[in-house]
């Protein structure tokens, strides 16, 4: 869990993808169990006795640092990337590097949430990522999870291909970003469900996933979504299949939880006296780990209003279009139940990732 990400050398602040330093100019390597980012000048850095090295894919714009042992000088988000466009098609690579950043991002998330990631190297069904190009390969690409692989088409990197897809299904929010946290939601659903009456309580909520899928699929393109959806789904693409709604909501919760860290990291609270909001400030954590799924979501409630807000004053669209309903809310806390219940203590994920460091791909 961090603090904002600084220039270990002005204190200027740092985005999480920054290679070199906006203010002094300092190259910089971001070092995941510390969060914090080293200047990387020479090479290499010494980190808690141990030399860092820059990801070997630096030049696609990759920030993180690798430990000298590591296969490939590849970092552990790299690594994860099973099947990449062609070195030479650098057209795709260059959206690859912009996929890649979103992935990161997703990543540290999953980590600072205590979240178990076994790689697909390390373990059969294990946690990876085709990242495929359908504007190179010329054949269609569709993204989704199979066996612990989330399949991503590198060209919906591109703004008005992305956009153009997004108005035609009639979705209000389509990212990258997005598109990750709904796959590894799936890829999450297997691994933290792990009894029968676990099993049973998600049916209760989600429906049965033993249904067809490809019923489902050829019913959903071709009505859509049932009338009045809105009071039991987060999203139209949710009403298709019982998996679809889990990965949805366990989206939203990525969403939630990530949005509400940052505005944390940065110190963003909603003064009670100003907005006349309700009876006490609005004080967003960077951790819900221990609470209610409750706070979680009057936090959001009210944050994600003022960021809807802030956006409308660019003439921007929301930041959030979504409504949190009561039916809703339920099955957001089953998700932060599964999370909590899952979640590894720090030694535990310093461990996992130890040792991964030293799994060859
Ligand atoms: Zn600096
Ligand atoms: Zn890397």
């Amino acid at each position: 869990m961090t603090a904002q990400p600084r220039c270990p050398y002005c204190r200027h602040f740092m985005f999480l993808d920054a290679l070199a330093c906006a203010n002094c100019g300092a190259e910089l390597g971001y070092h995941v169990p510390s969060r914090q980012f080293f200047g990387i000048h020479t090479g290499s850095v010494e980190i808690d006795g141990q030399r860092w090295y820059a990801c070997s894919n630096r030049d696609w714009a990759c920030n993180w640092l690798v430990r000298d042992d590591a296969p490939a000088g590849r970092c552990f988000s790299c690594r994860l990337t099973r099947t990449q466009p062609a070195a030479d098609d650098t057209v795709a690579m260059e959206k690859l590097a912009t996929t890649e950043e979103a992935k990161r991002r997703l990543l540290l998330q999953l980590s600072d949430l205590g979240l178990p990631i076994r790689p697909w190297y390390a373990v059969p069904g294990g946690l990876g990522f085709d990242l495929l190009s359908s504007l190179s390969t010329g054949t269609r690409v569709t993204i989704g999870h199979a066996g612990g692989i989330i399949t991503l088409d590198l060209a919906e990197s591109l703004d008005d291909r992305r956009e153009a897809l997004r108005v035609r299904l009639g979705e209000p929010y389509r990212t990258m970003l997005g598109h990750l946290r709904h796959e590894v939601g799936h890829y999450y659903q297997n691994v933290l469900i792990t009894d029968e009456a676990t099993w049973a309580r998600c049916r209760e909520l989600f429906g049965d996933e033993r249904a067809s899928y490809k019923d489902a699929l050829a019913r959903h393109y071709r009505f859509g979504a049932p009338e009045g959806w809105r009071t039991s789904f987060i999203s139209e693409y949710a009403t298709m299949h019982p998996w679809e709604d889990f990965a949805e909501t366990f989206a939203h919760y990525l969403h939630i939880t990530g949005t509400l860290a940052t505005a944390a990291a940065i110190g963003i609270h909603l003064d009670a006296a100003t907005t006349s909001l309700r009876d006490t400030d609005v004080i967003p954590r960077e951790s819900y780990h221990g609470e209610p799924v409750q706070r979680l979501l009057t936090d959001w409630e009210w944050m994600s209003q003022a960021f809807n807000r802030i956006n409308r004053s660019m003439g921007a669209r929301d930041l959030y279009p979504f409504e949190i309903v009561p039916e809703v809310r339920v099955k957001l806390g089953f998700v932060h139940e599964l999370v909590e219940g899952a979640r590894l203590t720090d030694d535990e994920l310093f461990d996992v990732a130890l040792r991964h460091e030293t799994e060859r791909a």
